[in-house]
This record gives C-alpha cells, structure tokens and sequence, in this order.
C-alpha cells in the first residue's frame, strides 16, 4: 500500500513536468513515504532523513525534503521542530496535494508546510500510474479501493494514521482498472488495509455478494486483464460468496495472504481480531476445497503482551497445521496510544527475539518443503521484467504467487507463459521455457 502511494506521489509529480531523478543524492526533491506500524520502520525512515540532509549540507545543496504517510501523519509539525531540513509533512489524506505543496515551497512562495487535516473524498484520490513512464514497464498494477480501518486491533497504530475506512466507488474503481488494462497491464492487486471490508458501509450486499465481492465480480469482466489479485483481507470478510468468488472466477489467482497474528485464542480476543483459530482453520480448508492448489501467506505476531508459552506453542502448531507457504513474522513493537502498549505482562524484548528465531525457523522449513515440491512441475507464469538480483534473466510470478527466475529476455516481458520448475531457491523458483517447447 505504501509503494502504491508512494507509486501515485510520482506520477502526480512526473504528470506535472517534474522528472525522477537517477538519485537521491542528486535530487531537487525528496520525499520520504514513512510506515508507523512498528518502532523500527520509524526510526528508518528519521535516520535515512538524516543522512540525507547531511550529503545535501555537506555538498551545499538545499533539496526540498519531505514527510509523507503514517509517520508525518502521526507526528506532523514535532518532524520539522526536530530535524529543521524538512520543509513538507504530508498526511495519509494529502498525498494527492505534493504537486501543489511543491509548486508553494520551490516557488519561494511558502517555507514549510505541514498538512495532515482530514480530507473528504481523499480515497478516491490515489489514482495516477507511472507504469511505462520514465520508470520501469509494468504489466502489473496495485489499484487503491479503500482507505483507512475500524477494525482497531489493540495492538495496532493504523486506524490513527489513515483515519475512518472509506471506500471508492465501484465505477470508479473499474474505470481506473480499464484504463491500466489499456496501456498493457495484465494482472491487476486491489488494495485496502482490510480489503475485504471494502464497501461495507456505503454499497449493500446484493444476491448475498458483500460489496468486494461485487467489485471482484466486476473488475473480473474487464476484457484483456488475465489475473485479479487482492491484499490484505481479514479472516471475518471470508464468507461464503467470497470463497465461492474463488470457484466462479477464473482470473482471481488462487493465493491468499490472509493475517492469522496469532493461534491461541485467548491471545486472538485480546488483540481484538474478532475470530478464533477453529474459524480461521475452517476459512483455510474452505479455500483449499476450492482450489488445491491455492498458495497462502500470513502475518504472525510473536511477543504479543501477555503471550505465555502456551500460547506461543498454539502459533507454532497452527503454523504446522497449516503449512503456509509463506508467513511474515514481526516481534510485537508498542505503538503509542494503542491498548495493547499499556497491557500487562510486556514480554522481554530477548524472549520476543526467541519465539521469533523459534517460529521462523518452522515457518521458513516449511516453506522450502512447498517450494522444494514444485520441482518438476510445469506452471504459468506472468512475466513482470529483468530478475532484481541478476538483470541477465527474467521473473514472473505463478498464479500462486511465487516468483520464478528463467533465462530469457525482453521479449518475454508481459507474457503469460509455461514454465517447467527446475530447482527450489529461497522463496524463488527457477524454471525453464524451452524444455516445455522442446517436448
Ligand atoms: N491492515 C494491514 C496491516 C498492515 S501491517 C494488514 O492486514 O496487512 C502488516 C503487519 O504488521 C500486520 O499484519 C501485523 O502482523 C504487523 N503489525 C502490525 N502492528 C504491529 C505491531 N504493533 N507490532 C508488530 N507487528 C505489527
């Protein structure tokens, strides 16, 4: 979500005669997209601020520096009160307003400015796309459909940084995915902080399709786009319609990245999550029944405050039981004003750092096991561009939403197209075209 902001910033900027700049050090502007879900994000984002203002002091350039996002959100005017280079904050409902802002600040006519005021409509605001710009080709997009949260988990800070959930219209949303399909995007990812909440209060449920399922439903019309992806959903919004969404639409890929945070119970309520592990256990078989081959991820908390062993032991056999492909693990980091930071039992930073070594090792183990099994297999891919770590070869991405690494060239890029799985990586695939076309 925050690349895809980031993502919008730019191409308003590039739509306004501004050019990307090669770097950051050569730069006239620079503006930071900050994330506050934890501590350490932050404290990246304040030092990168840092040394970037002390390369432009030390080579005598005065850029314009800037803020936007959660952390300018939640800390406004106190970020240019502690690092005096910065002359922009930009709140998670501005990001549309940088062109203008800019234009104040380089044209003398304003010094600094903070804005990170509510804004009504803002949601629909995230629109614009850089994809064959002055930046790389892209023939897959992230389109925003919602902004904002209720769901108010006790640990977490994103419902005081993005503000009320708030949801674009359906139209709106198509036309955007029309658009993107007309200028070569294949796959498109819909984006909302509970994507799945999409809607909810404003389009009503329709022959028993909640509104995401209506937008999946009409986003899936759209002639040329091949794939339809999603993230992040919540457990509550897998009814159904939405499992059966699954088993009627041949371009929604079959992955999920569903959030589980934690398999105890006792440690879901406190969290405020609003599920049980049985329920998320049942969404899982559901979806599997669907499609088999669906891939699945989530997100785990370790250390959550009051976690006892037991508890943590009920993570880590949900997460055998399972068997996620891929699962992100973050140590719980207490964020100001939320519930969880004032509740008792705090778990030592040293026990946090263990349950997380413990849980990766598990995961990860689990993991190269699913990966390992793909060797052999013949898959579809989606292919995306150049391989970030070797720009000899190609990547595409399965339906499953593994990455694949093969030889080939810019002739592939865009291509759907079979591969058959030769060897296993760390979360990477590698595969080979030409052995399919031989056979
Ligand atoms: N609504 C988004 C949340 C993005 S944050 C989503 O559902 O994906 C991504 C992940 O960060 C969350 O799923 C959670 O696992 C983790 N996270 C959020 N707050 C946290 C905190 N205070 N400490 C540690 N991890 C946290």
């Amino acid at each position: 979500m925050n690349e895809r902001d980031s993502e919008a910033v730019a191409a308003q900027l590039v739509a306004r005669g501004y050019t990307l700049a090669p770097s950051e050090e050569t730069a006239d502007v620079v503006l930071l997209n900050t994330c506050s879900v934890r501590d350490l994000a932050e404290q990246k984002a304040l030092n990168k601020m840092k040394s970037l203002a002390g390369v432009a002091n030390a080579q005598r350039r005065a850029p314009v520096f800037g803020f936007m996002g959660c952390m300018a959100q939640s800390r406004g005017q106190k970020l240019i009160d502690e690092l005096p280079d910065v002359d922009l904050v930009l709140g998670t409902q501005k990001f549309h307003r940088a062109a203008e802002y800019l234009d104040e600040i380089l044209s003398g006519g304003r010094e600094k400015i903070v804005d990170v005021a509510e804004e009504k409509d803002s949601e629909a605001a995230i629109r614009e796309h850089l994809l064959n710009g002055s930046a790389k080709k892209s023939v897959s997009a992230f389109v925003s459909i919602m902004q904002g949260c209720n769901q108010y988990c006790t640990f977490c800070i994103v419902p005081y940084t993005r503000g009320e959930e708030r949801s674009r219209g359906i139209a709106d949303i198509v036309a955007e995915c029309r658009e993107l399909v007309s200028r070569g995007v294949r796959e498109i990812t819909l984006l909302g902080q509970i994507v799945t909440s999409y809607g909810k209060r404003d389009i009503p449920a329709r022959d028993g399709k909640s509104a995401f399922v209506q937008i999946l439903d009409a986003v899936h019309e759209i002639d040329g786009l091949d794939r339809i992806r999603f993230t992040s959903p919540h457990p509550k919004g897998y009814g159904d319609d939405l499992i059966d969404a699954y088993a009627r639409l041949p371009k929604l890929c079959e992955s999920a990245h569903i959030p589980i945070q934690s398999g105890s119970d006792r440690i879901l309520k406190l969290m405020h999550r609003g599920y049980t592990r049985e329920k998320f256990l049942g969404i899982i078989k559901k979806l599997r029944a669907a499609r088999p081959e669906i891939g699945i991820s989530t997100d785990i908390i370790v250390g959550f405050p009051g976690e006892t062993e037991e508890d943590f032991e009920q993570t880590m056999s949900l997460a055998r039981e399972v068997e996620f492909d891929q699962a992100y693990i973050f140590k719980y980091s207490p964020r100001r004003d939320t519930p969880a930071a004032d509740m008792p039992d705090q778990i030592p930073q040293r026990e946090r750092e263990k349950r997380n070594e413990v849980l990766l090792n598990t995961v990860n183990e689990i993991a190269a096991r699913k990966y390992e099994n793909f060797v052999g297999w013949h898959t579809q891919i989606l292919v995306e561009g150049p391989s970030r770590k070797n720009s000899a070869r190609m990547t595409g991405r399965t339906r499953c939403n593994k990455i694949v690494v093969f030889d080939g060239g810019e002739r592939h890029f865009g291509q759907i197209m079979d591969v058959r799985i030769t060897r296993a990586g760390s979360f990477t695939l590698y595969g080979d075209p030409a052995i399919l076309n031989l056979s």
